[in-house]
């Protein structure tokens, strides 16, 4: 067996430990006789499982207590419309438009009222974070919408927009766990867990109790009220289990690596010695603007798109994977979420070095 550094966006690396882990109770899940792929979601060793998931995540974000957290499906994506359906009382919401995934959130909630960009990248590819300390905000919004950490163009908010006394939501699908978050800050937090956390198939939605209504837009489907899931702890049908299971072994994992500050100290650390390099190469570039720059996503160029297309292909014969940039943004992109241990980002930059050399 050979693992690879696995750069990849998402889904994406997952600690080793946990994958061991899973393949050590993949057939008797603790002398219960059978995998937690087969057991019933309202069995108490089930229960347990999503119960102690939930405590986790709890303790490691300190989450207060008037604030639910529901395991659900559909991906980050689906929760573009679900935010709208259950918030929008006023059929107001303002989004700030720092990438491909809020500008989606933004054209998703067109459809349930008024959504307005009050502020946006878009004029310099998402290449930094807007001055968000005094946005026209809507006097009736009933909430202000952010993407926490760009993904695709590597960027991330080092403060938080002023709102103005309006409720901010935010989508934190890759930075989830990368830091300490005050979650009092929020009205609503969601992610995608597929970046940083587990398998591809949940999202968590950690969300203020009186923003939990039964007064939504009257067509919103019954799965996609936050209410329904609230009520129903989560089960309201069967959760995608398995998915929620090895996010539990994650969560136990980053407790104990230390917690949230110490994974933002390892990550500090990680992503010093690429965005150094890059500040220091003749070659290589960062695309991002050095104040908004992202822990987790680091997008970079040679300036030469023959060049760009030459590293991917050598890199990845060396054992450093999915280096490719997205599309819309060309070049390369390392993406070193939680579990990229310090030795991959050495690495990469050794061979980055090396590279430099041999094509100057
Ligand atoms: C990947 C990603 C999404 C989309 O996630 P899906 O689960 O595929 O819908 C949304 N927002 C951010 C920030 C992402 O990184």
């Amino acid at each position: 067996m050979s693992r690879v550094f696995n750069f990849s966006a998402g889904p994406s690396i997952l600690p080793e430990v946990v994958l061991r882990q899973a393949a050590d109770e993949m057939l008797d899940y603790k002398g219960s006789g059978m995998s937690v792929m087969e057991m019933s979601h309202r069995s108490k060793v089930y229960d347990n499982i999503i119960k102690e998931a939930e405590k986790d995540l709890r303790d490691l974000m300190k989450i207060p207590d008037n604030y639910k957290v529901l395991f659900l499906q559909g991906g980050a994506s689906q929760q573009f419309a679900a935010i709208p359906m259950n918030l929008m009382v006023n059929g107001v919401a303002d989004y700030i438009i720092t990438g491909q995934w809020a500008k989606k959130a933004y054209e998703e909630a067109q459809k349930y009222g008024k959504a307005n960009a009050v502020a946006s990248s878009a004029d310099k590819t998402f290449s930094y974070i807007p001055d968000c300390s005094d946005l026209p905000i809507s006097p009736d919004a009933d909430y202000v919408y952010i993407c926490h950490n760009n993904t695709i163009y590597g960027t991330t908010f080092k403060e938080l927009p002023n709102t103005k006394g309006k409720i901010l939501v935010a989508d934190m699908s890759s930075d989830i766990l990368s830091q300490p978050v005050n979650v009092s800050d929020y009205g609503l937090i969601y992610f995608g867990v597929q970046k940083n956390v587990g398998p591809a198939g949940v999202v968590v939605v950690i969300i203020r109790e009186d923003l939990v209504r039964d007064d939504v837009m009257p067509f919103t489907p019954t799965m996609l009220k936050y209410k329904t899931q609230v009520d129903a702890e989560s089960l309201y049908n069967t959760p995608p289990c398995y998915g929620i299971y090895i996010c539990g072994l994650v969560f136990k994992w980053v407790k104990e690596m230390g917690g949230l500050s110490a994974m933002k100290t390892h990550n500090e650390k990680k992503a010093a010695i690429l965005y150094d390099f890059l500040d220091s190469s003749d070659l290589f570039k960062g695309t991002v603007v050095k104040k908004d720059r992202s822990l987790m996503n680091v997008p970079f160029v040679t300036g030469n798109e023959e060049l760009d297309a030459k590293f991917v292909k050598e890199a990845t014969a060396a054992g450093f994977v999915n280096l490719k940039g997205h599309r819309t943004v060309g070049g390369m992109r390392a993406s070193i979420y939680n579990a990229m241990p310090i030795e991959g980002v050495e690495k990469l930059v050794d061979f980055m070095k090396d590279f430099e050399a041999k094509n100057k």
